[in-house]
């Protein structure tokens, strides 16, 4: 295609993304702030290396950062390509997404907030599921670029929709896997094996994507494998939490269920991958999450 696409942030999530953009688009152009990641990407998968100017000069612009403050401070210091689509795959604030939105509007720039959900694995395989808020032309237009990374490409609605389903959704993941925490080390202490527990509850009505995933894979092998950090689920438990707060809307198990996440997090020394979260429930039960 002869559009130009960018990517800002060549991150664990980021640098798998990019990487299916060159089969369709000719010009990929990827700029990162440790600039050899860039160098690396552009080595491996095709694509360009550029200067953040030259990157912000792309038709399409796709941004995944850590949080909405790394995309603003680019955003508001720059100049961008008028008639430009952005489409910002970092999981944000929904204030922040409509702020940029209007802004962008005034220089002739379309912003879709559009997180993702599916781990490096399906940025590995393009199997992402994007949630996206913004003006519905401006996602229609931008489909392209967007089905080379994704599998369930969904508008949900207005600038900010995307950035609260995605909250949302990972304050379920953060309940299910502080309740599986607790759940599991009941079983435990009664002597139950915990595989064959698993194997009732996955194909019984208390499963979740925790159990039929997470437990398996990443903590009953006590592996813990770093692909999403529990600083960044801890944010995005706080988004939905400080929503609904601005809303007066009561949520004692989600609020109680962030303030677990933010004290793993901050009680965590290691930068760990979310499911370590579990081991704050470990410290409390004297219980080790392993078969
Ligand atoms: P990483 O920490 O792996 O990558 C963060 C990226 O942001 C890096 O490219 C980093 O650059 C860049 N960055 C950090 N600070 C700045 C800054 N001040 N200015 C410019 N660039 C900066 O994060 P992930 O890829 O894991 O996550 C990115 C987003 O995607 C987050 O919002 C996360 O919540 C979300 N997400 C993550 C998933 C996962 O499984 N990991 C799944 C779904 C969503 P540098 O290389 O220089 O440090």
């Amino acid at each position: 295609m002869e559009h130009s696409v960018a990517f800002i942030g060549l991150g664990a999530m980021g640098y798998r993304m990019a990487a299916h953009l060159p089969s369709t688009f000719k010009d990929v152009r990827v700029w990162n702030r440790s600039f050899e990641k860039a160098e690396a990407h552009s080595a491996q998968y095709g694509t360009r290396a550029v200067s953040l100017q030259d990157a912000l000069q792309a038709d399409f612009i796709f941004s995944c950062l850590p949080t909405s403050k790394e995309v603003e401070s680019i955003i508001y210091s720059n100049n961008i390509k008028t008639g430009a689509i952005w489409i910002d795959c970092t999981s944000g604030v929904p204030e922040s997404a409509k702020n940029l939105a209007r802004y962008l509007e005034e220089k002739n720039v379309a912003f879709l907030d559009a997180p993702v959900s599916g781990q490096t694995i399906g940025a590995e395989n393009a199997t992402l599921t994007f949630m996206i808020g913004g003006q519905r032309e401006a996602f229609d237009r931008a489909q392209a670029p967007i089905q080379c990374m994704g599998k369930l490409i969904q508008y949900v609605g207005e600038s900010g929709a995307g950035f609260t389903v995605k909250a949302v959704n990972n304050t379920l993941l953060a309940a299910h896997l502080w309740a599986a925490a607790e759940s599991f080390s009941l079983l435990k202490q009664q002597g139950v094996n915990l595989e064959a527990a698993l194997a009732c509850i996955n194909a019984s009505s208390g499963k979740s994507g925790v159990t039929e995933n997470i437990l398996a894979q990443r903590i009953l092998n006590q592996s813990f494998p770093k692909t999403f950090a529990l600083a960044l689920l801890a944010k995005d438990t706080g988004i939905a939490t400080d929503l609904a707060r601005e809303q007066r809307l009561p949520i004692p198990m989600l609020a109680l269920t962030q303030q677990f996440m933010q004290a793993a997090h901050v009680s965590d020394q290691d930068n760990s991958d979310f499911s370590a979260a579990v081991k704050l429930y470990e410290y409390m039960s004297n219980i080790k999450l392993e078969q």
